[in-house]
């Protein structure tokens, strides 16, 4: 605000005109960048009142702050002070405040923008364009950095007839990338220029596709074991009717099919409750020794026999849900009998207070001509330590070309799985419980030795050994 406010000047049509078009103008800049009809209007109506009290305080240069034509990034906000002193550099001044606030809040927004001039030239960037398209100060030209004809030639026709336009661009290189292109026309200055706002949509469109994969697959699983009772019931009521012995291994082969099918709906479950709730990391201490052992307690003799474990006297915390951990043991010790074969030994080992650096090297750093993976790491946190669970078979291991796609759903590897009972969905469910407690999932395997599959999970350091952080690093 001035210091003095001079009189009031009477109405100015060119200036009245002058602000209605810059009303338009934020109108259209604010709507492009935000898409928000309440933002658009709450910041067109400060852009308004911005003029309007430069208008009353009788200025009639406002057209002069859209003069510049690098209306964001590339050019100096610095403003101006007018020559005429007083009011008029007052309003001019507020009127490139609001100036400025759209030049903000473009730099601002997270979506690409790029304003292109009537020539052709690049005349505004915004940080998220800079970084999306490697753009170096200095003007260029539009058609440099965005080499895609259709793209160039729906700017070009909204230059001609003034009509917003959106557009879907994909690309394949370096990566996968899907996205939307809103381009609108607006004047300045009597000049035309075209706002490009750039919406990145590839992690909706991927997760659409793996939402439909996932259906497929699901739907696959369930109607291969469906269509197995269906044809076995066929049988039964019709040729077999009568054949005790056909009818005993018919309903043998149905109960198990019956049972697969329970099983996967069960996995399934549970996958999709853990990754509702995989955004809230749990705040339970469990102890993960105890829960190992009670898995290892609940198996058959025969297979408690081939497992090496043996539980310390004193508790192991995580800070863990005791269901989920329990579920994680399970699914692995279950893959380690299953996938390692008759003979194979299975051992169990559990290692506590480890920094990052030693938990990733006790989980996958045994076996010397091995290939080794993290499947899900946590984000670095220097000051947690954790626990790690290896579980160990001597079976015949798994070729390095599966490793990155274990965890994936409904994945198995050919030639162990054959002829195995899994639903493919184990290693998915602990990949997800794991990321949920904000630890990790990694795979050592050899062929011809064996594989081990650990997770490592953070630890509650209130209940930890009464050690320092610096003496727990140093070893
Ligand atoms: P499944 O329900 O089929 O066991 P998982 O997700 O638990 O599904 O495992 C995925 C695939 O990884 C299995 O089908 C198997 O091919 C392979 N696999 C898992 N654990 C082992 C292991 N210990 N040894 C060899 N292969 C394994």
């Amino acid at each position: 605000m001035p210091e003095s406010s001079p009189e009031p000047t009477a109405p100015n049509w060119p200036v009245i005109a002058t602000i209605l078009g810059v009303l338009f103008v934020a109108f259209g800049l604010i709507y492009g960048l935000t898409q928000n009809v309440a933002l658009t209007l709450s910041g067109t109506l400060g852009v308004g009142l911005a003029l309007a009290i430069g208008w009353w305080l009788g200025t009639d240069t406002i057209s002069s702050v859209l003069e510049r034509k690098n209306l964001v990034g590339q050019g100096s906000t610095a403003g101006t002070t007018s020559p005429d002193g007083g009011g008029e550099v007052a309003a001019t001044s507020l009127v490139r405040d609001a100036v400025r606030f759209a030049r903000a809040a473009i730099e601002a927004t997270p979506n690409p923008v790029l304003i292109v001039d009537s020539a052709g030239r690049l005349v505004g960037t915004n940080q998220a364009s800079r970084d999306r398209f490697s753009i170096d100060a200095g003007q260029i030209r539009f058609s440099a950095v965005i080499r895609r004809p259709n793209l160039v030639d729906a700017v070009s026709d909204v230059f001609k007839t003034g009509v917003t336009r959106t557009l879907s661009i994909e690309s394949r290189v370096p990566v996968d990338r899907y996205e939307r292109v809103s381009i609108a026309a607006f004047e300045a200055d009597q000049e035309r220029f075209v706002l490009l706002s750039i919406q990145d949509e590839t992690e909706a469109r991927m997760s659409e596709r793996m939402r439909a994969d996932f259906l497929a697959n699901a739907s696959h699983e369930l109607r291969t074991p469906l269509a197995g009772i269906i044809g076995f019931i066929e049988t039964l009521r019709g040729p077999a009717r009568e054949d005790a012995v056909a009818r005993d291994r018919f309903l043998e082969i149905l109960h198990l099919q019956a049972d697969r099918m329970s099983r996967l709906i069960s996995d399934l479950l549970s996958l999709s409750r853990i990754e509702l709730n995989e955004h809230v990391a749990p705040t339970a201490r469990s102890d993960f020794a105890a829960a190992v052992q009670e898995i290892v307690e609940s198996l058959p003799p025969d297979k408690q026999k081939r497992i090496q474990f043996k539980a310390g006297d004193d508790p192991l915390w995580v800070i863990g849900d005791w269901d989920e951990i329990q579920q994680i043991a399970a699914n692995l010790i279950d893959n380690a009998l299953k996938y390692g074969g008759a003979q194979s030994d299975i051992r169990i080992v559990l290692s506590a207070w480890l920094d990052r650096e030693s938990a990733l090297k006790s989980a996958m750093r045994e076996w010397d001509g091995a290939s080794r993976l993290p499947l899900t790491s946590p984000e670095v946190d220097r000051d947690r330590l954790y626990c790690t669970l290896r579980v160990e078979d001597s079976g015949p291991g798994i070729a390095r070309q599966h490793l990155p796609r274990l965890s994936e759903r409904f994945y198995r590897v050919e030639e162990t799985a054959t002829g195995k009972s899994g639903t493919g969905l184990g290693l998915a469910i602990v990949k997800h419980i794991v990321n949920r407690h904000r630890g990790g999932l990694v795979v050592e395997s050899e062929q011809g030795r064996g594989t081990a599959f650990s997770v490592y999970l953070p630890q509650p350091l209130e209940l930890g050994p009464v050690r320092t952080m610096a003496e727990i690093q140093a070893g």
